[in-house]
């Protein structure tokens, strides 16, 4: 029997918490706004003991969190969140709250390095050892597994703020990222796009401009990690995706951009099967939080 294990998918707007095996084995999940540090892990933990009575012991802990964290298990800082703008969170001791409550095995990462452990292990990155999963959502994130683990390096990447070519005459737009102004997430993530056309993202229509040019800059983000990473395949999810118009809009335009460069028939024939949604949909980000309790059990 697979153990039961606890997975949160800490979000800057919501978090989500569930007990279970896997995607298809969720025992009991929970979703709340996403508040002050105390009062929100608060939720969380009071939410798993009670799982505990009524399930048994949580053999393991994931959290998938909004960053940037510090997922270094050798660093004084390890299992915070480190420098995020969101009020109240700065140097926030997630996995040391958790740990008081819950002293087993917890696995820590990005939600984007979660959400893709999950896709590995059940879903879209099935089989492959390098791939990237992108959120595109309130903020943009990436991460991903290269050679069989995931990407860490000096803290975690932060694949939603590199700078972006920006044309002023074509989009006057400056950018919402408070660091950056017009990187990636400053020019694309939902906040943006409905800043610049002063409309909730949701009720863009399908034919206005604002995709072709969201799409742009996906495209041309996604241009630069297939030749900075070389991925196998490129999952984007969040929000924003769910304009599911998006995908061949940005199949495309990769396409134009690479100008047939990148001589793989996984790109040139297959390009529907290489930038795709997550197989999981939106338990990707729970599934995530599982696969990481479990891998830090092993
Ligand atoms: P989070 O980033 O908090 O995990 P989401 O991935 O759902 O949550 O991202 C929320 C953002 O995505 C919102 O700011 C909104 O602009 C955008 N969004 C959500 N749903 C849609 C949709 N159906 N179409 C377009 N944009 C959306
Ligand atoms: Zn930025």
């Amino acid at each position: 029997m697979l153990p039961l294990v606890g997975g949160i998918e800490a979000g800057g707007t919501k978090f989500v918490c569930a007990v279970g095996t896997g995607p298809e084995d969720i025992r009991d999940e929970v979703r709340f706004p996403t508040t002050t540090p105390a009062e929100t892990i608060g939720q969380a933990i009071s939410f798993f003991q009670e799982q505990q009575a009524k399930h048994g012991e949580l053999q393991a802990m994931g959290i998938g969190s909004f960053g940037p964290v510090d997922p270094n298990p050798q660093s004084p800082d390890y299992g915070k969140i480190t420098t995020t703008p969101k009020p109240g969170w700065q140097n926030a001791d997630f996995v040391g709250k958790m740990k008081e409550a819950f002293p087993v095995p917890t696995g820590f990462d990005t939600d984007v390095n979660g959400a893709a452990l999950g896709e590995h292990k059940w879903g879209a990155g099935k089989g492959l050892d390098t791939f990237l999963y992108f959120t595109i959502g309130t903020g943009i994130g990436g991460g991903g597994l290269v050679n069989g683990k995931l990407m860490h390096g000096l803290i975690h990447p932060e694949m939603g703020h590199i700078q972006m070519p920006r044309d002023p005459e074509k989009d006057p737009y400056k950018g919402k990222c408070p660091y950056h102004g017009d990187c990636f997430e400053g020019l694309a993530a939902g906040p943006a796009i409905e800043e610049r056309w002063k409309m909730s993202a949701k009720s863009l229509p399908p034919e206005h401009p604002a995709w072709d040019l969201e799409a742009y800059y996906i495209a041309t983000a996604m241009r630069d990690f297939i030749c900075t990473i070389s991925p196998q395949r490129l999952i984007l999810g969040g929000g924003v995706m769910d304009q599911e118009h998006l995908f061949p809009m940005i199949h495309k335009k990769v396409l134009e951009s690479l100008n047939g460069y990148v001589q793989s028939p996984a790109i040139l024939d297959n390009i529907e099967e290489y930038i795709v949604p997550p197989a999981l949909g939106n338990q990707a980000g729970i599934a995530g939080a599982f696969a990481l309790a479990q891998l830090a059990m092993e």
